[in-house]
């Protein structure tokens, strides 16, 4: 038995669980979906929480441009740019031997500065938020303060009494790490021990503690977090259920509402947004896509992205049974080269708050992923790590809409280039 039913049951009330547990590449369309004003009714968040998210990160800019200076540019915003991808759509028809219908777009949070992934969002704001707290509560600072003084041998000092700990399967605690290490905190990082060795080695090199379990991600976080809780002084980053988190991710859609805007895009009724986002445990594109519904309505259609061998929030959403079924429930393995999105079991959190906003799910093979990380490299020359790629094909997965469509490429900067390179020749043979 399953959550109370039999695999035949449960086969015959959700038929896409057959093809789910074939590995095969499927697409959910969400027949729930409510109008947007009414599915945000009455939710635990809301868009003064988004606002105060971003107010916050811009507390936090003068302090980030004063330690990242890569950041200065943008003085001390972490934000990816919105590019278009017109020979990526041309590779997409030979390869699909289909049109996408609309202009297709690429938001390169492969290329976001301090961690080069999606997890500069959340993660990042996540450990802001927490300083943030600490400090406003010691009384040394306020909030009308420049947040400049947060680089001082003082702030420093005073964290190194705190520790931040979280489990990851890489990015997540990448930016996690770099954040918290050079705040001043110390920052312990579960992983599990099939981890990639460079994200391990990395952050062991900002003075970051990995510890390596060799059962499953779960597992570890849950390690993680009965450690950290014993501990008064130690904050865990709760990947599954952090509203922070959420929210920092959330702040992007206000981000791509000016991008837009500069880039003379229209978002309305005949226009719509498509926005297609890889997906893992799902705090990240769940917050994106809260954020853009909050900002474009029922003119965005949000879709989430999943490895066939790791659809767990695919299988959440589709049976509302959340976090009450893994993918392991029904055999399906949770190995794929697309480590950022190797997950087994969906928030439950994010499933329910997203449950009548989202418009569907698909699943993309590890083989696809491969492909496409080659061609983008041919056809547009930007490196992506295997996770990044799942957008990509979301217009030809699903029901192919009009308008624009935007691939949320979500991590790649960080990977170094020798692994890279063993992707791209892996996809590279796939093609021939
Ligand atoms: C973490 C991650 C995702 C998905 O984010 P979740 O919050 O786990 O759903 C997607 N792509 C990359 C590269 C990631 O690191």
């Amino acid at each position: 038995m399953i959550a109370g039913r039999s695999l035949a049951q449960w086969k015959s009330d959700f038929p896409l669980i057959d093809d789910l547990s074939r590995y095969k590449e499927v697409n959910w369309q969400n027949e729930r979906i409510m109008n947007t004003a009414d599915a945000l009714e009455d939710l635990e968040l809301t868009k003064a929480d988004v606002h105060d998210a971003e107010a916050r990160l811009k507390r936090f800019e003068p302090y980030i441009e004063t330690v990242f200076p890569e950041t200065a540019a943008s003085a001390g915003e972490i934000e990816s740019p919105l590019t278009e991808m017109a020979e990526m759509k041309s590779a997409l028809k030979e390869l699909y031997g289909t049109p996408i219908d609309g202009e297709l777009y690429v938001k390169a949070d492969n290329q976001l500065a301090i961690s080069g992934s999606i997890k500069a969002r959340g993660g990042i704001y996540e450990v802001l938020n927490h300083a943030e707290k600490l400090a406003l509560e010691a009384g040394m600072i306020t909030e009308d303060d420049n947040y400049k003084k947060f680089d001082s041998k003082a702030f420093k000092a005073y964290f190194s009494q705190f520790s931040v700990v979280c489990g990851s399967t890489g990015n997540l605690g990448l930016s996690i790490g770099i954040m918290s290490t050079v705040l001043g905190f110390n920052v312990t990082i579960h992983m599990s021990s099939d981890a990639r060795q460079w994200k391990k080695d990395m952050l062991r090199s900002k003075g970051a503690d990995v510890v390596e379990h060799s059962e499953d991600y779960s597992k570890a976080v849950a390690e993680g977090r009965n450690g950290s809780l014993r501990d008064p002084k130690s904050h865990f980053v709760d990947d599954e259920n952090s509203k922070t988190l959420f929210l920092g991710y959330a702040v992007a859609a206000f981000r791509l509402k000016r991008q837009l805007e500069a880039s003379g895009i229209t978002v309305d009724e005949t226009h719509p947004l498509n926005v297609y986002l890889p997906c893992g445990v799902g705090g990240g594109p769940g917050g994106i896509a809260f954020g853009l519904k909050v900002v474009f309505g029922d003119d965005v259609n949000c879709y989430f992205a999943e490895p066939t061998h790791a659809p767990c929030m695919f299988l959440g959403m589709m049976t509302d049974y959340h976090d009450a079924l893994s993918v392991g429930d029904f055999g399906i393995d949770n190995k794929t080269a697309a480590d950022g999105l190797a997950v087994g079991r969906a928030s439950g959190f994010v499933g329910r708050l997203l449950r009548e906003m989202i418009s569907g799910a698909y699943t993309v093979s590890d083989e696809t992923l491969f492909k496409l990380l080659a061609l983008i490299y041919d056809r547009e020359n930007i490196k992506l790590e295997p996770s990044a790629l799942a957008g990509l094909p979301g217009p030809l997965l699903t029901e192919n809409k009009k308008g624009t469509h935007i691939a949320w490429s979500t991590g790649g900067d960080m990977v170094p280039d020798e692994v890279w390179q063993e992707y791209y020749d892996i996809g590279k043979k796939m093609m021939t």
